[in-house]
């Protein structure tokens, strides 16, 4: 058994300080901000697991590690006893008569990519889209994918905290933890001792996202905006996508008729509220879908930075007794599991890598057949 310090309790903290817990470690897991913050990136995201959809976007990897995760995540969720949060009802992607030929261009750019491998993307028609989704049946022509699934990541969040502390990990808040290259600040230590924490720290997890910014130069934060409204009018199963030839948009139910509009993306870690232009082109996008989304109302409309590295793909990289885990970027739900389960696989080993790194670059991998990569 390891004593494992986690800084940052974003999605990636959270999740392997679970895992890792279930697995006998003994985790602290750390962060910068009090409990009741909704400031990490894990908040603000739509909480949309779509490997089909972010492929016409992404590197193939991202593909792969997104059908690792769809396999993880209703187990895991099964675990917490909190399977309900978990939605596989596909996802509808979308275009206006007028727009049809960007529907065509994202089914040529899934069968590019996928070439002689089987997905399930199935060109609907109007009656198929009425029977989907009753209130978008002026859609005339759709791309249903029936694998995809979305989860209710505010829900999860809080859940994978009490599921921490229920296995003996420790929680502590307004404890910010800043690295000088691969070992904590004293001023981190001496907020650790500060909480009680005196004893040794066998290995320390740095997932502060964008946080780690600190200390690793290559991180970098890119802005999204994303509304969140509310209406009685409209019933939406499952997240709908709306091809358009100069924006796309996002819908994703979440309770209680509530609608995670999204999101733009901007190179920039600009943290101020959403831009009238980025407020103007969601909302008339939306009111294209529906025009009962006229009367709905706007309950916020956070911004926040996706934590990435130059090449957007995601790395676990271990060095003595630091390992970090970052660049899940547009990704986290998708990805995260994946690459929670290849570091638990790791802390399995009797004897730990001093040096090592997975790069996420293989494909195909199965759940007895990881492909670790040492260096
Ligand atoms: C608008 C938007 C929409 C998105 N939608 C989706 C989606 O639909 N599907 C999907 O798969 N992904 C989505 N994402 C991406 C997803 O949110 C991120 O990939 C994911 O949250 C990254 O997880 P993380 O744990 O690395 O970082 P975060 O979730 O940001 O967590 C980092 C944590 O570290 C803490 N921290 C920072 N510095 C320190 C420090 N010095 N000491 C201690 N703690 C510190 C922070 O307070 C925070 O709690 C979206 C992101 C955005 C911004």
């Amino acid at each position: 058994m390891l004593t494992i310090g986690i800084a940052g309790a974003g999605l990636l903290g959270r999740l392997l300080a679970w895992r890792l817990s279930l697995a006998g470690h003994r985790v602290i897991l750390c962060d910068k901000n009090p409990a009741h913050s909704q400031s990490a990136a894990a908040f603000t995201a739509a909480g949309m697991v779509s490997p089909l959809s972010e492929l016409a976007v992404s590197e193939r990897q991202i593909y792969d590690l997104g059908l690792r995760s769809m396999q993880l995540w209703p187990r895991w969720l099964e675990q917490l006893n909190a399977r309900h949060l978990y939605s596989k009802n596909g996802s509808l992607v979308l275009a206006h008569a007028q727009d049809q030929a960007e529907l065509a261009q994202f089914h040529n750019d899934l069968k590019r990519r996928l070439v002689q491998e089987p997905f399930d993307a199935d060109t609907v028609s109007q009656a198929q889209i009425k029977a989907l989704e009753p209130q978008l049946a002026h859609f005339q022509q759709g791309i249903f994918l029936p694998e995809e699934s979305h989860l209710d990541n505010r829900q999860l969040l809080p859940l994978l905290c009490a599921a921490i502390v229920k296995l003996g990990g420790r929680l502590l808040w307004d404890c910010a933890i800043a690295f000088d290259n691969t070992v904590p600040t004293a001023d981190s230590m001496a907020r650790l001792q500060a909480h009680g924490i005196s004893h040794p720290i066998d290995l320390w997890l740095d997932t502060r996202g964008v946080g780690a910014k600190q200390s690793r130069s290559s991180v970098r934060g890119v802005r999204g905006e994303v509304m969140a409204v509310h209406t009685p009018e409209i019933t939406l199963r499952r997240p709908v996508r709306l091809m358009h030839p100069r924006y796309q948009l996002y819908i994703v139910p979440k309770a209680d008729q509530h609608f995670v509009i999204g999101a733009t993306q901007i190179e920039s870690e600009d943290l101020s509220p959403i831009s009238l232009q980025s407020t103007l082109e969601l909302a008339s996008a939306l009111y294209t879908v529906h025009p009962a989304f006229g009367e709905a109302r706007v309950v916020e409309s956070p911004t926040n930075l996706r934590p990435s590295l130059p090449d957007n793909l995601p790395i676990a990289e271990k060095r003595g007794q630091y390992l970090f885990v970052n660049g899940l970027f547009r990704h986290g739900y998708l990805l995260a599991p994946a690459v929670c389960e290849r570091i638990e696989h790791l802390l399995k080993k009797p004897l730990l890598p001093d040096q090592w790194r997975a790069d996420f670059t293989s494909t195909g991998f199965t759940e007895a057949d990881h492909d670790f990569h040492y260096i």
